[in-house]
């Protein structure tokens, strides 16, 4: 059978498990090969009475001493049982619902077996164990692969499937050519197919995981050359930086030497001539928002429009808010265009930017629609750049003559992954938070101390400060009941606190108006206490709110709570963030864990890779990142360099064409090489 096949060709897979099959995404026999083993189960390790580690699966040799014994309890199982002698020690083989085994075990002989052993009041069983005749030791003596759960089938029909795929998949074309691959001291994909389905040893296993790794980090570096193509020239001039100091002397609050420091950066790209491409990474609340201000300056003061894409409306209109606030005393015009305007504010507003009348732009993704034209966009910038798709941020560029380009982000991205999302591009850090900031205290409570907590938040806006109140659903829901929602916490918190306090709701289902209404009230202080859904997860910056209290904590990721906790600690204030869950379990616990114990972002999300894998490294995956299948990103650095010569010089052979790079389809374009040299 070819690769490429549909996986009806493999035996036993009908319309039913085609059907299924499809479902998860897997359509050809090739999508079949590349479910990878998670783990392996290892039935060449044996163990012996004396050194037994118990509830282990492990491999024994035993005798069978009689012929068994099989009970049935009505209702319930059948149990087969059988006595066994394990060196000089006896053992007992339970086996559960499996009648059929009456007679398969015969008195006096040698078998392997592979299972549980367990042990109860000093007599040893071995529960449900696999086994085979001592003389059949090939076909049970393997390295057996554990597959990744796949919807609808179990391990054990994969397990068929893909072996025959491998039986009748013999000789097939490798996608690299040969020269490269001996240069290389690559198995053929064939064998590195077999290498993890089929091993017959861990070096098997080894060589066939280098394999496809190699083909990942390759297909990668490819895919980043064809997104970014060589630095090109830029026609930007920039030499007049008179209005940027007199900003920058007129803010309330010095410049953090992180920040001095991005901007030394910023100023530097703007003078190499070159089309500038730069992520700007600071941890939440380490004031990337300014540097933007700046560089907005900076641009309309050397006749360039700037345009700034925040992900929500919310966002766009506080920046707009601030941007205006600071650049309005420059002379510098700052319009906001987000989904909500009418029809004939946008008109004028259109006119305005086409016109050049206003030369800071700040909005949402309404920045990049095709009835929003430039005058001379000079740079565009892209905040929380993980919200937005990789082809987004692309069409952000596209909108000028080839504009400068920066990204800011929360999100600490490894140095692979920014360069698998951005192609080449350069980084700066803002590595410290502003002065005086304090460290926010982070508690885990069960939902039985919620009063408590009430009291203490209570006793904060007593000084003055206010609070948000974090729950996942707006409205109850009968299926989640445990689940807290906005609408019986605000009735629970009004009567708590009966008309002392002002309080009120912002969640996705309000107007845009009303939520504009309540923010706008909430940053006036009119309101002490605002209760929301994650909405707020990202930028909003109210410098007086000191106390945080994330409802059902459990249902949020660690990057979700980090953002979340980044809502307070903003200004001079000690805050508190307060998890709140009933979720006693383990896991749950452990992540809160993480929240309480680290006030880095880089810490928290070295521990969510930790925890949950480079599978969906702090949910970048929906935002273009390529779904890793056997490569980790962030320690098989050593294997993407190692790929990056090869690419370029495969890259550079079809440089006549043009190459567009699509996931999945480094076959076909190495195909279409027919001889490389390489030296
Ligand atoms: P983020 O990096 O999360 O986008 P912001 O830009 O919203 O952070 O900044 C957070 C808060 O810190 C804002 O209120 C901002 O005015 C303030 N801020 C920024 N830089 C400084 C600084 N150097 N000193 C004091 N406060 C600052
Ligand atoms: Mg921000």
């Amino acid at each position: 059978m070819d690769w490429e096949d549909s996986v009806s060709v493999i035996k036993g897979v009908g319309k039913k498990r085609v059907a299924l099959l499809a479902e998860n995404n897997i359509k050809t026999v090739k999508d079949v090969l590349q479910i990878y083993p998670k783990r392996y189960i290892d039935r060449r390790q044996f163990s012996l009475p004396q050194d037994i580690e118990l509830d282990k699966p492990t491999s024994i040799k035993a005798m069978v001493l009689n012929s068994g014994d099989m009970r049935r309890i009505p209702g319930k199982c059948v149990i087969f049982s059988v006595k066994l002698l394990w060196e000089s020690t006896k053992i007992t083989g339970i086996f559960f619902n499996q009648p059929y085994l009456k007679g398969k075990l015969l008195e006096n002989n040698d078998y392997y077996f592979y299972g549980k052993i367990e042990k109860k009041n000093s007599v040893f069983k071995i529960i449900n164990p696999q086994f085979a005749l001592v003389n059949d030791y090939e076909n049970f003596l393997e390295l057996i692969p554990v597959y990744p759960k796949v919807n609808g089938i179990s391990n054990g029909i994969l397990t068929k499937m893909i072996k025959d795929i491998i039986d009748h998949s013999q000789g097939k074309n490798d996608d690299l050519p040969e020269s490269i691959r001996i240069n290389y001291q690559l198995e053929t994909m064939e064998s590195a197919f077999k290498g993890i389905h089929a091993p017959k040893t861990e070096d098997d296993i080894k060589k066939g995981i280098d394999r496809l790794k190699f083909n990942e980090a390759l297909m990668i570096n490819i895919g980043i050359l064809s997104n970014s193509g060589a630095t090109k020239k830029s026609k930007i001039v920039i030499d007049n930086l008179t209005g940027m100091t007199a900003l920058i002397n007129q803010l309330p609050f010095e410049l953090t030497d992180s920040q001095k420091s991005v901007m030394d950066d910023i100023l530097s790209d703007l003078k190499s001539g070159q089309i500038m491409n730069r992520l700007i990474q600071g941890d939440v609340g380490s004031g990337k928002t300014v540097i933007a201000i700046i560089t907005g300056c900076i641009m309309a003061q050397n006749g360039y429009q700037m345009a700034y894409m925040a992900p929500t409306e919310i966002l766009a209109q506080q920046h707009g808010r601030n941007f205006k606030k600071i650049l309005s005393k420059m002379g510098i015009t700052v319009e906001i265009i987000t989904g909500s305007l009418k029809t004939k504010e946008r008109r004028e507003i259109s006119r305005r930017i086409v016109t050049g009348e206003t030369s800071v732009i700040i909005g949402t993704h309404a920045l990049i629609q095709e009835s929003v034209e430039y005058y001379n966009l000079g740079m565009v910038i892209t905040d929380e750049q993980h919200r937005f798709g990789v082809k987004q941020r692309g069409k952000f560029a596209l909108k000028g003559d080839q504009p400068h380009t920066m990204v800011m982000s929360a999100t600490p991205i490894p140095r692979t992954l920014a360069l698998i999302l951005y192609g080449d591009l350069a980084v700066s850090y803002i590595d410290e938070l502003p002065k005086g900031r304090k460290p926010i205290k982070t508690y885990c409570y069960d939902e039985v101390s919620l009063n408590k907590i009430l009291g203490f938040l209570e006793g904060e806006v007593q000084k003055g400060r206010q609070a948000f109140i974090i729950c996942p659903f707006i409205e109850a829901s009968e299926e989640m009941s445990e689940v807290r929602d906005i609408e019986t916490i605000f009735l629970k918190l009004t009567r708590f606190f009966k008309d002392t306090y002002q309080l009120s709701f912002l969640h996705s289902r309000m107007l845009n108006c009303e939520k504009e209404e309540t923010i706008q009230a909430f940053n006036q202080k009119k309101i002490d206490i605002l209760v929301a859904t994650s909405i707020i997860e990202v930028g909003i910056d109210v410098p007086n709110v000191s106390v945080i209290v994330i409802l059902s904590a459990e249902r949020f990721g660690l990057s979700q709570l980090h953002q979340l906790r980044g809502r307070v600690g903003r200004g001079k204030h000690q805050s508190y963030c307060f998890l709140v869950t009933n979720s006693k379990s383990k896991e749950t616990l452990t992540r809160m864990n993480v929240i309480v114990k680290n006030n880095s972002g880089k810490k928290i999300a070295d521990e969510d890779f930790r925890l949950r894998g480079p599978g969906d490294y702090f949910g970048l995956k929906q935002h273009g990142l390529p779904d890793f299948k056997m490569l980790n990103p962030l320690e098989d650095m050593e294997i993407i360099q190692r790929t990056k010569e090869l690419a370029t010089t495969l890259f550079d052979s079809k440089q006549k064409e043009v190459v567009r790079y699509r996931e999945n389809r480094l076959n076909e374009f190495l195909m279409e090489i027919e001889e490389i040299s390489l030296n």
